[in-house]
């Protein structure tokens, strides 16, 4: 679920990227208390959203009013863009500086409620083809306004810093952009001559792109794609006996199977099947690492690393030290491996045993009144202005949220904003517990802009990737926290365990290994090493050795698994997802023990948006992910969460 929902946030990021201004208050001070119960509702997917009652939708209102007003906005922002050209050629002047960035921020702020308003509007009518128009009409807008801005960032950049200095106190209104200048010239040193910057630009380079990188695919990310989709995938027996055709999008599902034959089929089945295709596929990531280097090299990097995690403004020690701590720590993985192993009895323990539910009978109804009671109890140690701009969201009258799916409705869960309305979430609820946590998660999010958008301008309120998840998976932390805490029936107790376990599995360890392997694969490129699929596989099965232990057993094809993981060709992107979550458990970790200060500081994390560089908004928050103390805590969590479950369900499997 929490996957789905990063893929979407990525997918989307097109208006939340290019960052920026509009100063809007919003007015604080909500009651705290709960508004009354909404009335009960049961989901069903197959509804028509007219069978929906209005109160869980949400309000497009506060964006535009009507769809003529979107369009009305959408041409009024197309006739101003071509105002910015007045200012081309003319930075070099403090006040006109100024202006330019004024003007700028003024229409990326208007683009991003043009392209805001069609993607939610389509994202719960997905066949309707004037909503589908729609985002390509406010895609198609966007994109005029950044090749009509592309001369800002060439001349800020040539700007001497002196000068730049000189303007700051001749023109004070310019400090408001100080933080995206000062972004935006961080690498002004890795900037090419003119001529070779347009040749980098032409063949897509993206290590200098103004968008999000991984918004436009590289024609080996694209062949990559069409080669998952050309696959004719098999068909496998499922539980019931019939023949049902395995794709990527219900592998999951086999693979969890509570059938052992069912999910062992689906796992040899997918892995068989990718074999058959091996050398195309290790062409396509071949060739993704090799552009990666190329384009690194071509702007003096040592490495491919370090060349993104220059882009983000991240020092390369935040990776190393992920992936040497989390490597110290896999005695405990290899201790859950066992635990898997003995809690459901077997003999060998393989892939396909490492996604079925290891506690079983839980299935807890969680209607969203419930959730909503739970996650405000479970985030009330975040403080009472946290808490009342939480019950002000999680008010379904309020309009922020969009709760229950329908027939046409996208998939998964996320949350967006722009600057001055409310956030917005964008939920499948379906009373599940998972669903509750989702819920918890997105509203991270939706807090996160909230706070950053009430804090900062427009040029500086948009968090970078790298601090999104921080915020969601702390909030998911404390939850997980609360609900054992409150849990008087073991085997629901043991469940919510498990799945903490099974999140910081699947979200710090795994996330690690993948992040290895991108960084072992980028190494052979560096050193002129072929890349073959041989030599892929070993690699990678090499490392599902390592991290799952001497309990686990490797198959035949469990190397093969590198083949169709997407993540592979978003260029240093998996690290991030295990550094959020370790900063999450971390915050949590700290608001739990040291209480109102920790909270505080993590509140001021989320109010500085992007005000200053990532590392320093998360030092704030007391967490150095360049040292391995945060990472420790993650891990200790782990531990301690171990104890439990071994204890609870009377296995012990060798641990201290
Ligand atoms: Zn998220």
């Amino acid at each position: 679920m929490r996957r789905v929902d990063r893929t979407i946030w990525r997918k989307t990021a097109i208006w939340t990227i290019v960052t920026v201004p509009l100063l809007v208050v919003i007015p604080i001070g909500f009651a705290a208390e709960l508004a009354a119960d909404p009335p009960a509702f049961t989901p069903d997917s197959n509804a028509a959203r007219s069978a929906i009652p209005a109160v869980f939708k949400w309000n497009l209102a506060p964006l535009f009013p009507s769809d003529e007003a979107w369009d009305a906005a959408r041409l009024k922002l197309l006739q101003e863009i071509p105002g910015l050209e007045a200012y081309d050629g003319k930075l070099n002047d403090p006040v006109s500086l100024r202006a330019c960035l004024e003007l700028y921020f003024q229409l990326h702020s208007d683009g991003n409620f043009v392209t805001l308003y069609a993607n939610l509007r389509q994202s719960t009518a997905q066949s309707d083809e004037t909503a589908n128009a729609m985002v390509q009409r406010s895609l198609v807008a966007m994109d005029e306004l950044m090749q009509a801005a592309a001369f800002i960032r060439r001349e800020v950049l040539t700007l001497s810093t002196e000068n730049l200095e000189k303007a700051y106190s001749v023109e004070p209104g310019l400090t408001e952009y100080r933080p995206y200048l000062d972004n935006l010239r961080r690498r002004a040193n890795r900037l090419l001559s003119p001529e070779a910057e347009r040749v980098l630009s032409l063949l897509g380079d993206n290590l200098w792109a103004e968008i999000d990188l991984n918004e436009i695919p590289s024609p080996l990310e694209s062949a990559f794609g069409a080669l998952l989709t050309d696959i004719p995938w098999p068909e496998i027996t499922d539980e019931q006996g019939e023949k049902v055709r395995l794709n990527l999008a219900n592998y999951g599902r086999y693979r969890a199977s509570d059938d052992r034959d069912v999910r062992r089929r689906a796992v040899a089945a997918l892995f068989g099947t990718l074999r058959q295709y091996q050398h195309a596929l290790a062409a396509t990531l071949g060739g993704q690492f090799q552009l990666d280097v190329d384009y690194a090299r071509a702007r003096g990097y040592d490495t491919a690393l370090d060349a993104y995690m220059d882009k983000d403004g991240i020092d390369t020690k935040v990776y190393d030290n992920l992936v040497s701590t989390i490597n110290a720590n896999l005695p405990l993985l290899h201790r859950y491996v066992e635990l898997r192993k003995k809690a459901l009895g077997l003999d060998e323990i393989h892939l396909y045993d490492l996604y079925i539910p290891i506690v079983e009978g839980v299935a807890v109804e969680v209607p969203f009144a419930d959730a909503r009671t739970n996650i405000l109890a479970g985030l009330a140690p975040l403080g009472a202005d946290y808490g009342a701009a939480l019950a002000e969201g999680l008010d379904p009258a309020n309009g922020w949220m969009d709760l229950y799916p329908h027939r046409d409705k996208g998939s998964g869960a996320f949350s967006v904003a722009v600057h001055g309305p409310h956030p917005y979430v964008f939920m499948n609820y379906q009373d599940s517990l998972d669903d509750m946590s989702t819920l918890a998660h997105e509203f991270g999010h939706a807090l996160h802009s909230d706070l950053a958008m009430k804090a900062q301008p427009y040029s500086s309120f948009r968090y970078p990737a790298f601090l999104a998840e921080v915020a969601s998976t702390c909030n998911e932390s404390l939850l997980s926290e609360y609900l054992v805490s409150k849990a008087t029936d073991p085997a629901e107790k043991a469940y919510l365990l498990v799945e903490r376990l099974e999140t910081i599995r699947g979200t710090i360890f795994r996330q690690t290994m993948f992040a290895e392997f991108e960084r072992q694969v980028h190494g052979f490129v560096e050193e002129g090493t072929p890349i073959t699929a041989a030599l892929l596989e070993e690699t990678y099965s090499d490392l599902v050795q390592r991290y799952y232990g001497p309990g686990y057993t490797v198959d035949e094809n469990d190397g093969m698994e590198w083949a169709y993981i997407p993540h592979f060709y978003y260029k240093y992107y998996v690290y991030s997802y295990a550094t959020g979550l370790t900063s999450g458990i971390a915050i949590a970790d700290r608001v739990k023990t040291l209480g109102k200060p920790a909270a505080d500081a993590f509140l001021a994390m989320l109010a500085g948006g992007a005000s200053a560089p990532p590392l320093e908004l998360l030092g704030g928050a007391g967490v150095d992910l360049t040292k391995p103390d945060a990472l420790d805590a993650a891990m200790k969590t782990f531990e301690e969460t171990l104890n439990e479950v071994e204890k609870l369900i009377g296995t012990n499997s060798g641990g201290p």
